[in-house]
């Protein structure tokens, strides 16, 4: 029974664990890397091939983006996930796919031009096609048997709509050993979703660290801070423009903007526009508003029951097709656009930008975090250009931020949901920057008295004994990477399949004689026909 730390290891993206038990390979998210990367994480220490199961937290891309690409390698087992969860991941595994097929497209353009070799995408729509069919979606609180001796439980961790902490117990040879991942933990009070809710005592807790080194503060009013913003904007005859994260973010404006416009807060405007302008937003603010009351608030429950739908107005518009988008523009009205991506690195956002930051009377709100080298934290630092497509453009517009707006619980709020872990045997803290990941593992054992680790990529545990068995290579990149892992060469890949093959005639002992006769004859012809070469 082992514990392998492989990704969000003091970092924040890419989160991956292996757990090993009863014979069993089975990973704990499968994220991919955004931004920047700090540390080198180790690679999987075995072929795709060889995993039995994926449990997944929740559909963020960081903590689901590299299934697909698992799946390219020959993973072929089950996703466990909850209803939600499973449905978020159908459009964004599939946006996802779409983002490495184009950008494969634009490289193999320029790879052709200065004669270099091919490259290729990460995984391709099919891949992500495939991944999804493997997905199984479970509600929150069922006890599920992944394998014999392994079940899993889903509780709501407040993050996302269907985001999960999951509760693993884990009987291998009379032995009992119990395991939590906390997922992303969500802020308190978000529209439309539950707090986090405390899941029972565990032998062994991975919590991750996004805020744990701050506060939040008191709760802001998200309300009266965007009826001000548009207020201001709308009597200067501008337009509001927010930057926002397709999936989730979004449709929380949404709940925020029908409160307003229902309250009619607005002086001279109550019949304003919103546009969404994001086809994933788009297609996310449909599986939202697609009765999945399991995973609603009580507010939202609470509306729904008075036939209100809670992220649905008049005057509300979801724009799809490019066309559609660049009308948006031609509209005089002060209206509010929503478009992706949140950042402002791609996407729609980027023409909406261009039609309003010259312009004195429009604001840009801000509403996520913005990491350090995009268009967004300039904008935010005070540039006063920008450069998009091609072009120079002037910042006049009033750029600003929602204060307080976060989608992770803050240092206290971590504490409060370890409460009940007081009697763990070891907290590893994870998904954390750098050093935030030792000074809230610290906080951990001062507050509870556990024994508390930020792991690195590579190290492993032994949950039986308690004891790290392994040390993983910490090597600290200097150079910027872009984060994601590189696609394996086609000799690699080979290999890997190599390996899933072994992996397949281990697990065929009870098949049959004439299975296992048949397989035996495959298996020698594939080899005569590539030997002989
Ligand atoms: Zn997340
Ligand atoms: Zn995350």
């Amino acid at each position: 029974m082992k514990l392998t730390f492989l990704g969000a290891v003091h970092e924040v993206t890419g989160s991956c664990t292996l757990l090993e038990a009863c014979g069993k390979n089975i990973l704990i998210d499968c994220g991919m890397q955004q931004g920047p990367d700090l540390y080198e994480n180790c690679e999987l220490p075995l072929a795709p091939g060889q995993l039995d199961a994926i449990l997944l937290t929740h559909a963020h891309i960081d903590h689901s983006g590299l299934i697909p690409a698992m799946v390219a390698q020959g993973f072929r087992g089950p996703i466990y996930a909850t209803e939600a969860t499973r449905r978020l991941c159908t459009i964004m595994l599939r946006d996802s796919a779409h983002i490495q097929e184009f950008e494969a497209q634009w490289r193999n353009r320029k790879a052709q031009r200065a004669g270099e070799p091919p490259y290729e995408p990460l995984y391709t729509v099919a891949h992500a096609e495939q991944s999804l069919s493997q997905f199984m979606g479970y509600p929150y609180h069922e006890t599920v048997e992944v394998f014999p001796g392994i079940s899993l439980r889903f509780y709501d961790a407040g993050h996302l709509l269907g985001s999960a902490s999951i509760y693993l117990e884990l009987k291998e040879e009379g032995e009992v050993r119990t395991l939590l991942f906390s997922g992303d933990l969500g802020n308190q009070n978000r529209p439309l979703i539950r707090d986090p809710e405390k899941p029972p005592q565990a032998d062994y807790v991975v919590v991750e660290s996004t805020y744990g080194d701050r506060l939040h503060g008191p709760r802001p009013d998200y309300v009266g801070q965007l009826t001000q913003l548009m207020q201001q904007t709308f009597d200067q005859g501008g337009n509001v423009v927010i930057p926002s994260f397709a999936v989730g973010r979004t449709q929380e404006l949404l709940y925020l903007m029908r409160t307003i416009k229902e309250q009619k807060l607005l002086r001279g405007h109550g019949d304003f526009a919103v546009y969404v302008d994001s086809p994933l937003a788009v297609e996310a603010t449909r599986i939202y508003a697609a009765g999945l009351t399991d995973y609603y608030d009580q507010e939202t429950l609470e509306l729904l029951a008075q036939g209100i739908d809670p992220i649905c107005f008049p005057g509300l518009q979801l724009s799809v097709t490019s066309d559609q988008s660049k009308l948006i523009n031609e509209d005089p009205n002060p209206k509010v656009i929503l478009s992706a991506s949140g950042m402002c690195e791609a996407g729609r956002i980027r023409h909406h930008l261009k039609h309003n930051l010259w312009r004195k009377n429009s604001t840009i709100l801000f509403v996520g975090y913005q990491s350090e080298g995009t268009v967004g934290r300039k904008l935010l630092e005070g540039a006063e250009r920008v450069r998009l497509f091609g072009e120079d453009i002037a910042v006049h517009a009033r750029i600003t931020n929602l204060a307080g707006i976060s989608g992770h619980a803050d240092r206290d709020m971590l504490l409060d949901w370890l409460e009940n872990q007081k009697e763990a045997k070891t907290i590893y803290v994870n998904h954390g920057d750098d050093e935030v990941c030792d000074t809230f593992a610290a906080s951990v054992t001062q507050a509870l008295g556990v024994p508390s680790i930020a792991p690195f990529s590579g190290d492993e545990y032994d949950l039986i004994t308690g004891q790290c068995t392994a040390k993983g290579r910490i090597v600290k990149l200097t150079r910027q990477s872009d984060g994601r892992r590189r696609a394996n060469s086609i000799y690699e890949k080979l290999l890997s399949a190599g390996k899933r093959l072994l992996h397949i005639i281990e697990q065929s002992k009870g098949l049959t004689n004439k299975e296992l006769a048949r397989f035996t004859d495959q298996i020698n012809a594939l080899c005569d026909k590539y030997s002989k070469k």
